[in-house]
């Protein structure tokens, strides 16, 4: 092993120690934070018997998420994957319509578009913010995009540009105003994939509230969870009743009788799960105070390695804290993949960024801009343990 790998290896342990004060054997990059709460509404939620479509905390769970994001509506789903998928159908999305879509992010993000029937269109990420590049994305539209009686098309594949689905990447929010001025320019949709971003806020706004809808995740791994979840924030009351409508089955109200009106989905999250989500969004507050402790050890403890640059909350941007980030300086994929190797060997669990989408088999022929930023940031991200306990040590 070079001295470098090995250098490295031994400054990211160093900063993990110090910064999750944890004597654990293992690190875990992201556990979930339970307490006795989720056991007892869990009971609570058995014991009534309801256990799917109906029952006290489905509503609860959303109006508790309406408090924190302040949107119109907050629609819970059965994940983040299926929340994406009905926002661009709802809004109209046509068969091979492109959506401009970072070729940095999980892998859900693009199959939720061709679910949809769309073509993701991938364009690069901002080093600092790790969202869109909005200035490389605005000479690029400009060179590659025509309008038509003012719907804008891809002039290389003659497709339609629909929308565009920013992802706020580990709770971090760029300039989504910067971004919403373009999308109004260009007359398209804008998606926020907010499934990383519960409690970041841009300029006091929740994420997920500048485009025309945004969606959450409450996988286990995410800031907060209900085993698997998703929702879907609204600032239209018509799109939420229509929303409400086809992801419980387009059925019509009535008190025993059965009436469905469209094709509708079987998306809506049940009781149980949301008697999870209830539990834990109680000690949101908690969490996110225990993420920040973290953070902030994180990023003052990095500042003695030269080889390692702490990845910070952009401007204007209160973040979730949902990962840490290291970046390696003048790394490559090879070393980089070394010195994961050795961390997970040794019980410190941290991860790579995603392999970038448009290298996957199944996107590789998709329409791209230049992602020479997203490349270097592949090479250079790591991932490290964030989960909220470390924050309380
Ligand atoms: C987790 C995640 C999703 C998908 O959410 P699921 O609930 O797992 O379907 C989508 N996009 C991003 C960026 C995510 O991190």
């Amino acid at each position: 092993m070079s001295k470098k790998i090995n250098d490295i290896y031994s400054d990211l342990t160093e900063l993990i120690k110090k910064s999750t004060k944890s004597k654990k054997k293992n690190l875990f990059l992201h556990n979930p934070y339970f307490d006795n709460k989720e056991h007892y509404y869990l009971k609570r939620c058995i014991k009534s018997t309801f256990v799917a479509s109906a029952g006290e905390f489905i509503r609860k769970f959303e109006d508790s998420l309406k408090k924190i994001t302040k949107s119109r509506d907050v629609i819970t789903v059965i994940n983040g994957t299926v929340a994406l998928k009905v926002c661009l159908e709802v809004l109209g999305i046509k068969k091979n319509d492109e959506v401009l879509v970072p070729s940095l992010t999980f892998v859900g993000t693009i199959n939720a578009i061709k679910h949809a029937g769309g073509n993701p269109h991938f364009i690069d990420t901002d080093s600092d913010t790790l969202g869109i590049d909005i200035k490389k994305l605005d000479s690029y539209l400009k060179k590659i995009t025509i309008k038509k009686n003012g719907v804008i098309f891809n002039k290389k594949t003659g497709k339609k540009i629909f929308a565009m689905i920013p992802v706020h990447v580990f709770g971090k929010i760029g300039n989504m105003n910067e971004l919403i001025k373009i999308s109004k320019r260009y007359n398209f949709k804008v998606i926020e994939d907010a499934a990383e971003a519960l409690g970041s806020f841009y300029k006091g706004v929740h994420a997920g509230n500048f485009g025309h809808l945004g969606i959450l995740s409450f996988n286990g791994n995410k800031v907060i969870t209900t085993g698997s979840g998703g929702a879907i924030l609204c600032n239209s009351k018509k799109l939420s009743i229509k929303i409400r409508h086809l992801v419980s089955t387009a059925k019509v109200n009535h008190p025993w009788d059965f009436l469905h009106d469209e094709i509708g989905w079987n998306y809506k999250m049940n009781n149980l799960s949301s008697a999870v989500g209830q539990a834990q969004i109680e000690k949101f507050k908690k969490i996110k105070k225990y993420k920040t402790k973290l953070k902030d050890r994180y990023k003052n403890n990095s500042k003695k390695f030269k080889n390692l640059i702490f990845s910070d909350e952009p401007k204007n941007c209160e973040s979730n804290n949902w990962l840490n980030v290291i970046f390696i300086k003048r790394i490559n994929l090879n070393d980089r993949n070394k010195i994961l190797n050795l961390l997970n060997k040794n019980g410190i669990n941290c991860r790579p960024v995603w392999k970038l989408m448009h290298k996957l088999k199944m996107y590789k022929n998709s329409p791209k801009s230049n992602l020479s930023n997203a490349i270097k940031l592949e090479k250079s991200v790591i991932c490290l343990p964030s989960s909220a306990e470390y924050g309380k040590n």
